[in-house]
């Protein structure tokens, strides 16, 4: 396999803030179609590799190559309609607005204010809002409050605003943090389903939901890849143990 089979190339990626390297030569390729999850210790540097990725943070050196395009000189705009879209912890939805406005807004329109302005809720935008709410479990939600949502429901909201833009790539930081066990298992589903069209990295600390969702996991620790592969296999080396899974 060459490297731009890869929907994502990380290569020799570092970066400092004051000497400090929060990532340190790390390599990572994702496969396309693939759900990646990366696990590892706090600090270990897994929020800075998204915000490197998505271009919130800049790198002191290395390459992120998606679909075998640079994105490391891109600012955050050019990455989003690049094709890679990503949430962070604490969702940010419009909250007095209806679910069904969040996902509308949401949808990628010309830039400008003219785009904005002339930007009408066409049949197609309407097609795209109804087969978002039906992956992200809220069809029957529509018309409600965002605010009014238990706080899961916020976050498949949020996971369907980023899905309006059809990312090819969709990272997500601690999607469960603060769900309930019923929420838990029906974002593990939900993770199954938007999986099927497109690449998917997610950091997650609960391990049982690790090892629903995963393909392949990744451990990190102080800015590099401590272990990489399937989780049984990840699970058992003596290492991983050692810095993550034992305490
Ligand atoms: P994780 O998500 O794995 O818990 P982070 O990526 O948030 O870890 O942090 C990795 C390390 O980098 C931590 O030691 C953190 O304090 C440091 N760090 C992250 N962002 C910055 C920043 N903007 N400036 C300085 N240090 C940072
Ligand atoms: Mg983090």
């Amino acid at each position: 396999m060459s490297n731009s089979d890869f929907v994502l190339a990380v290569e020799d990626l570092t970066v400092s803030f004051d000497g400090f390297k929060a990532i340190d030569n790390l390599t990572l390729y994702v496969d396309r179609g693939e759900l990646r999850v990366i696990i590892g210790p706090n600090g270990a540097g897994k929020t800075t590799l998204l915000d490197l990725i998505c271009g919130r943070t800049k790198s002191s050196g290395g390459s992120i190559k998606f679909k075998n395009q640079e994105m490391t000189e891109l600012a955050e705009h050019a990455i989003v309609r690049a094709g890679i879209g990503r949430k962070f912890q604490t969702p940010s939805i419009y909250e007095n607005l209806s679910v069904w406005k969040n996902l509308e807004v949401s949808f990628p329109r010309g830039r400008g204010v003219f785009g904005a302005l002339a930007f009408k809720c066409t049949d197609d935008v309407k097609a795209r809002i109804e087969e978002v709410a039906a992956e992200i479990g809220l069809a029957d939600q529509l018309s409600r409050e965002a605010g009014l949502l238990s706080h899961g429901q916020k976050q498949w909201l949020e996971i369907g605003m980023l899905l309006m833009q059809d990312p090819e790539l969709l990272m997500l930081d601690e999607p469960i943090a603060g769900m309930s066990v019923r929420e838990r298992e029906l974002t593990a589903e939900l993770l199954a389903r938007i999986g099927k069209n497109r690449a998917m990295i997610v950091i997650e600390h609960d391990m049982d939901f690790v090892k629903k969702i995963a393909h392949k996991v990744t451990v990190m620790h102080q800015g590099k890849i401590l272990a990489e592969g399937p989780m049984d296999k990840v699970q058992a080396d003596p290492r991983v143990i050692d810095v993550y899974l034992g305490h």
